[in-house]
This record gives C-alpha cells, structure tokens and sequence, in this order.
C-alpha cells in the first residue's frame, strides 16, 4: 500500500519511529520499521499487526466496511477490510483496498467474504524498497588530505562507479519485485516464513538479492560522502559584520559537481551522519544563513559527468540576489563574496564559473525572529508577502545593509563602500535555470516577482507586510 508520510513522532518506548501517514483509504499512526522517514515523502509499504487478533474481540465481524476503511483514534488503529482468506493455523489475508494485510487471529473464524474490523494498538510499517543502512562510523584513517585537482577527479570516478553500481542493481531488483508480485500463492509464501523463522516481509526481501548489495552501495555512498566533505577545501564566505569572525565553510572550487544534488553543501546541516564527525566550518551566534547563485559566465556545462546529469539539479540563479526576508527585520545584514569554479575538462583549475556567496547575519538586538516577522496565519513564512528575492544589490548596500569581502586575495577585508567600487553591481545574466540532459541549460528565465519595497536602515524595520 501506498502511504505518505504526514507526521513523525519521536516515540520513547520503541526504537522506531511512530509516524502519521495518510493513503488514499484514510490516515493513521504507525511504528516506521526502517530508514527514517521523509516528512511527506511516498512510500509503498506493509503494515504488520503486532499481536494475535482474537475473534470477537480485536477483529470482529461487521455489517458493512465503513469508510474511511483506514482511521486512528484514541491511540488504535481501525481498519475495515474484506476477509478473503483463511488458513488453518488461523492465518487471515484481508483485503483492504487493492491491498492484503495478512494477520494472525485466534478463535473460529467466519465466513470468506465477511467484513470485518481489526482494532489494532500495535501497527509496524515496514517501508518496501528503502531499507538502507545509515553510516554509524566514518573512518579516520581513510584519506581525508584535501583534494588535488587529481586526487579530486579520481575520487569523482569513485564516486560514479557507486552511483552506477546502484542504478544496476535498482533494474535488477525490479525485475525481482516484479516477478514476485505474479507469485500469487500467499499461504505458500507464508508457510515458508515461519517454517524459517522471519517474518513475510523479511521473506519477501530475502527473495530479492539485489536488495542487500544495494543496501552495501548505500553505505559505501555515504561513506564517500562524507569523505567528499573532508577533503574539500575550506573557504572565506565571509566576515561577520557583528563580532568580526571570519565564515569558514568547505566548497567545491574544483568543478559544478559541488552543486550535484548528493553531494550539495546544503547535506553539511542535515543528516544524522555528520554529528559524529562533521567536516570543519566556521559560523558564529550572529550567523542566519548562507545562499549562493553560480553564474555559468556563458558556458555549457557539458564537461559534467554523465550520471551526474541523469538526477534532477537543483535550480540555481545566475546571478546575485538579495533574500529579502532576514534584511527587512532590524539589525540584520548580508555579505557577498565570489569565488572561482573550475571544469572537469580542464587540465588545471581555471576560473570558468563564479559562485556567489550571500551570508546573513543578525545582531543581538534583532527583531528577526520575533512573531512580528512572520505571518503567522500564513503557515509561518516571512512576512514579504511570497516575495523573497531583489535583484537591486545597490539599494542594500546604500542602506548599509549590504557589504563585501574585498576580492584582493591577500586583504579579505569587510567592505562597506562606497558604492562605486563595490565589485557585483548588476551582473548578467540574470534570472534562474535548471541544468537538464548533456549539461544543457534551461534558463535563465525571469523571476515572477521582485521585491518592489524599500531597502530600509539597519534601525528600521517592515514587519507584517501582509496580514
Ligand atoms: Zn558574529
């Protein structure tokens, strides 16, 4: 069956999660046997009844199915189905939807074709095909010396061996899944799970190899994920206004592949793999946040590996913009600064593309996070009325509220004028764009709208522009 994850509840009692989940025959609450999940993320699952049903009891004949057939109330999970098979050893497939949940019942069982009702406390919900092993520990030992223009091709070759590896096994393993679906003897199936000890769904991934292997490539990715994130360099993005610490981040200099979906920096503040051993970086208290566009200064990005273009990319602006929700509370500011990327097809690093760095800072005294600063009625987002970006960098800096790092390499000073040599002004071109088949590029296209407000003083600030 078919889920989307709503909600996931921490639960003391297990060490799964209990997870609230909506199908398309209503919603319940469930323990997640698995990965964690994915907050509104689809999953194709089983459910598994964690106790012996007793007719007349926890499962009971009814008149008719109610709908919805699938609800949670007052901590029980009720499901309606159709009682479709019965085996001796009190063994009951019942058909929820176009879905079977096998259950074990005690006491005489009814009719086939009966309605019944299952009232369930204890419901574990084993996702099907994402039931991959996370990193628990990350090798020190492994070569964490910063990469080479070298060393860094050859790790990206490393690196796109798993992600073919994977996508062998995920068209293997389909067929697999596919065949097994035609396998229409249950009780057979069945029988031979609890002659062997394990439960069906442990059967069913057992009679899929490739699963294993797959579960290994995972591992083996996010191990050389987090290497990825060790051996980059660390750069200056920037300097706080506030207290003066310098913004220390790693960044992928050597090539465009820093913005290839799995290996994004963005992966730096999520992911329980890092709490061990996170890379180096650099923020202090007055730290909001950090944004970046890539200008592509007229190239075609066809110099990225093939499996690389086979994901979605994430959009990115070509040129620098202004997120105009931490700028319009008081007390709050942004640096700029660029940086250099160079191509896979290129014998040494050159500067091709340019990345911008926008980091936002607030002061102690700020309103930022304030109820003010948000709508509340409008699912908590900033108050700028859907508008989030401005394109006119200088009516910032005029405000104060815009500074940069000087580009001089030798001198990375904080820059707050005048206005004249500040080094970004109005770089084209502008707008954003996807990077689709053979790095092919679509885009830049506009943006739908533009903050039309006014760049207001750091003392000032524009709560509530919309109720
Ligand atoms: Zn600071």
């Amino acid at each position: 069956m078919q889920i989307k994850i709503l909600n996931i509840i921490s639960n003391q009692d297990s060490e799964n999660y209990v997870v609230d989940f909506a199908t398309e025959f209503g919603s319940g609450r469930g323990e997640w046997n698995g990965d964690p999940p994915v907050i509104s993320h689809s999953y194709e699952v089983e459910f598994e009844i964690k106790e012996d049903l007793v007719w007349g009891e926890s499962i009971v004949q009814v008149e008719h199915e109610q709908i919805p057939p699938i609800k949670y109330q007052d901590n029980v999970l009720t499901l309606y189905g159709k009682l479709e098979a019965v085996y001796p050893d009190g063994g009951a497939d019942i058909r929820i939807g176009h879905s079977i949940l096998m259950v074990v019942t005690v006491g005489s069982l009814p009719e086939i074709n009966s309605s019944v009702q299952i009232r369930s406390k204890r419901t574990i919900i084993f996702p099907y095909d994402k039931d991959d092993i996370l990193p628990e520990t990350y090798d020190h030992q492994q070569s964490v010396k910063v990469f080479t223009p070298k060393s860094y091709r050859e790790y990206l070759n490393r690196f796109g061996q798993t992600i073919e590896e994977y996508a062998r096994l995920y068209e293997l393993d389909l067929k697999h899944k596919t065949r097994e679906h035609k396998l229409s003897d249950q009780e057979q199936l069945r029988r031979i799970a609890w002659r062997a000890g394990i439960s069906l769904a442990e059967l069913k991934r057992s009679n899929r190899p490739e699963l294993e292997k797959m579960d290994k490539v995972q591992y083996q990715q996010s191990l050389l994920r987090q290497e990825y994130f060790h051996r980059l360099p660390v750069h200056l993005l920037a300097q706080c206004p506030y207290c003066g610490t310098h913004i220390l981040q790693p960044v992928d200099t050597f090539s465009l592949m820093g913005f290839y979906p799995l290996l994004n920096v963005t992966e730096l503040y999520r992911g329980p793999g890092w709490v061990s051993d996170p890379p180096f970086w650099q923020h202090c208290r007055h730290f909001v946040v950090v944004t970046f566009s890539v200008n592509l200064n007229n190239l075609t990005p066809d110099d990225l590996p093939f499996w690389a273009l086979r994901r979605k990319w994430l959009k990115m602006d070509s040129a620098p913009r202004v997120m105009v929700w931490p700028l319009i509370a008081g007390q709050t500011s942004a640096v700029i600064h660029a940086l250099p990327v160079g191509r896979l097809d290129e014998p040494e690093l050159l500067h091709s593309y340019t990345i911008y760095f926008i980091t936002y800072f607030a002061d102690d005294q700020t309103n930022l996070y304030s109820e003010e600063m948000w709508v509340p009625a409008d699912f908590r987002r900033p108050a700028t009325d859907g508008v989030y970006y401005d394109l006119d960098l200088i009516k910032w800096l005029e405000a104060g509220r815009l500074f940069w790092l000087n580009p001089d390499k030798f001198e990375r000073t904080l820059m707050r004028g005048p206005v004249e040599v500040f080094p970004y002004a109005n770089i084209q071109p502008q707008g954003w764009y996807e990077i689709i088949e053979d790095g092919r590029i679509d885009g830049p296209k506009s943006y739908h709208a533009t903050w039309q407000g006014p760049a207001l003083p750091p003392e000032q600030s524009y709560p509530k522009t919309v109720e």
